[in-house]
C-alpha cells in the first residue's frame, strides 16, 4: 500500500514512542480500491494529550475534538486527524453518541464503525479487517458492521452514509442493510440540513446515483418530501417506458457528473404530480411543472441550506428545462448572451438526460436532434468571440454621442440594444463604422 511519506512519519514518531499507530476508515479502503485517499486518518492507542506530547515541537497540532480523541496534526503533506481508540456510548438522539470511552484495543475501534468497508486498519503486518471489508469490497458491497438495525438506530446519517457510498463506490446495499436502513428511515429527521445536503451532494456524484435513486425514493422521500408523490407515479404517456421516479433517476444516470446538471435533474420533475392533468384522450400532461418545479428547487434547496450558487444555477435549469432551444443562429447568440456558455452546457446537458430518459419516440428523437443543433451554433458562436452582449459591441455610448447621432439619455441605450440585435441578426457587421452608419439611418 502506498502510504505517503507525510503519513508514515506520523506512524513512525508514534510507534517509536511505543504506540500503537495505524491509518484507518476511508484511506484504506480507497487504496484497497486502487483509487487516491483524500485525506488519511491515523487512529492510534495514545491519548489525545500523549498524541501531542509526542509528535511537538516537530509538528504543529490543532485540538480539533480533544474529548472526542481528536487532534488534527498540520504536516507537509497536508492535515491529519489522529484519533484515539474509542468506542461511542448512548446514541439517545439518533445522531449523536452522548459520550465517549477510550480503549486499548483497535478492533474494539473498528467495530464502532459504520461499514465493513470502512472498518479497516493497516498495521504493521498488514491489513486488519475482522468485518470482513475486504471480502466486501470484491463483491462490492456495503454492510453494517454488527447488527443493522442497532447501527442505523444509533445514527441516522449513517442511512445516507449507505446510499452514499453505494452510489459514490457503485456498490449494492446489502439486503439486511438496505431493510434496516429503510426501517429506519424516519429518524431521518434527526438529521441536520447541511449534514443531509452533503451528503445527497455527494450521492448525486457518483458512479451508481442514478441506480441508488432508483432502489431507494422511499428513503430520499424523508429528506425530500416532494419525492413522496414521485413514486411510482404514472405519467400516462407514450414518451415514458418509467413512472415519474423511473424517469428522474434514469435521468440522473445518464448525466454528465457535474454538481449543478445531476441536483437540476435530480429536481427538474418534482412538481409534475401537483401540475398533472389528463387530456380527452387519457394522455398525461404537466402545464406549468417547469416554472413551479423551479419555485420547487429553489424551495428544497434553501431547505437543505445549500450554497446560494447552487441554488441560483439549478433554478433555471429547471424552469427552462421543457423550454424549445432555438435553432438558428440569431437564436443561439441570444440564449448565449442571456446565459453565457458554462450555463448553456449545463442546460444542453440537462436536457439531453431529461430526453434520453424518455421512451425512444420520433417527437424525442427530434427534440434530442434539435439539443445537439442548438449545442452546435452555440458552441460555435462562443469559439468565434460573436457578439452576444453589449459589452461586446463594436459600438459604445460615447461614439454615438461624439458622432452627434444621439446626446445622453434612455433613446442611446435603446439605440445601443437595437445594434446589439441588429449583429445578433447579422444584419450589421460588429464594426464601429458599419454601426455608426447605420444609427445614422434610425429616425430620431
Ligand atoms: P470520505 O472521506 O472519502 O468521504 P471516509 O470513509 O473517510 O470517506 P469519513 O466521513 O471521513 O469517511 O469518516 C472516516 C471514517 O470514520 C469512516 O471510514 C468510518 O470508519 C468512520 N465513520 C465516519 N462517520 C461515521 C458514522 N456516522 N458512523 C460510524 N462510523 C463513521
Ligand atoms: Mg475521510
Amino acid at each position: 500500500m502506498n502510504v505517503p511519506s507525510h503519513v508514515t512519519q506520523l506512524l513512525k514518531a508514534l510507534r517509536t514512542a511505543g504506540f500503537t499507530a495505524c491509518p484507518v476508515g476511508g484511506c484504506v479502503r480507497d487504496s484497497l480500491l486502487g483509487r487516491r485517499p483524500s485525506d488519511w486518518d491515523l487512529c492510534t492507542d495514545a491519548r489525545p494529550q500523549q498524541v501531542k506530547a509526542c509528535l511537538s515541537p516537530r509538528w504543529r497540532t490543532v485540538d480539533t475534538g480533544i474529548a472526542h480523541g481528536t487532534v488534527t496534526v498540520l504536516t507537509r503533506g497536508g492535515p491529519v486527524e489522529v484519533t484515539t481508540f474509542r468506542v461511542e456510548t448512548g446514541y439517545t438522539d439518533h445522531r449523536r453518541p452522548d459520550g465517549v470511552r477510550f480503549v486499548a484495543d483497535l478492533k474494539e475501534d473498528l467495530a464502532r464503525r459504520d461499514f465493513t468497508v470502512n472498518a479497516m486498519a493497516l498495521d504493521e503486518e498488514g491489513i486488519v479487517d475482522p468485518f470482513g471489508g475486504r471480502a466486501d469490497l470484491e463483491a462490492k458491497v456495503i454492510r453494517c458492521v454488527g447488527e443493522p438495525a442497532a447501527r442505523f438506530e444509533e445514527d441516522a446519517l449513517r442511512i445516507l452514509r449507505a446510499l452514499r457510498f453505494a452510489a459514490c463506490l457503485d456498490f449494492a446495499i446489502e439486503p439486511a442493510t438496505l431493510a434496516a436502513a429503510r426501517a429506519a428511515a424516519p429518524t431521518l429527521s434527526r438529521v441536520s440540513a447541511e449534514r443531509v445536503f452533503t451528503e445527497l451532494d455527494k450521492l448525486l456524484l457518483g458512479r451508481g446515483a442514478g441506480r441508488v435513486l432508483a432502489e431507494c425514493g422511499d428513503i430520499l422521500a424523508r429528506v425530500i418530501p416532494a419525492v413522496g408523490p414521485c413514486l411510482g407515479f404514472d405519467l400516462h404517456s407514450p414518451r415514458h417506458d418509467r413512472d415519474l421516479w423511473g424517469h428522474i433517476a434514469r435521468a440522473v444516470s445518464v448525466a454528465p457528473a457535474r454538481r449543478e446538471v445531476r441536483w437540476a435533474l435530480l429536481l427538474h420533475d418534482l412538481a409534475k404530480p401537483e401540475c398533472f392533468v389528463l387530456d380527452a384522450k387519457g394522455f398525461g400532461h404537466a402545464p406549468g411543472h417547469a416554472a413551479r418545479g423551479a419555485a420547487l428547487a429553489r424551495e428544497v434547496l434553501t431547505e437543505l441550506k445549500a450554497p446560494g450558487s447552487l441554488v441560483r444555477a439549478v433554478e433555471p435549469l429547471v424552469r427552462w428545462h421543457d423550454t424549445p432551444m432555438p435553432q438558428d443562429v440569431a437564436g443561439a447568440r441570444r440564449w448565449l448572451g442571456r446565459w453565457g456558455w458554462p450555463m448553456l452546457r449545463d442546460m444542453a446537458a440537462v436536457k439531453r438526460a431529461d430526453l434520453q430518459a424518455h421512451a425512444s419516440t420520433p417527437v424525442i428523437r427530434r427534440r434530442m436532434e434539435e439539443t445537439a443543433r442548438f449545442e452546435r451554433l452555440a458552441a460555435q458562436a462562443q469559439r468565434r468571440g460573436d457578439c452576444v452582449r453589449l459589452n461586446q459591441l463594436a459600438l459604445k455610448g460615447s461614439d454615438l454621442m461624439d458622432a452627434g447621432v444621439c446626446g445622453p439619455g434612455p433613446r442611446l441605450g435603446r439605440l445601443l440594444s437595437a445594434a446589439l440585435e441588429e449583429v445578433i441578426e447579422g444584419r450589421v457587421n460588429n464594426d464601429r463604422a458599419d454601426l455608426l452608419a447605420w444609427a445614422g439611418t434610425q429616425k430620431r
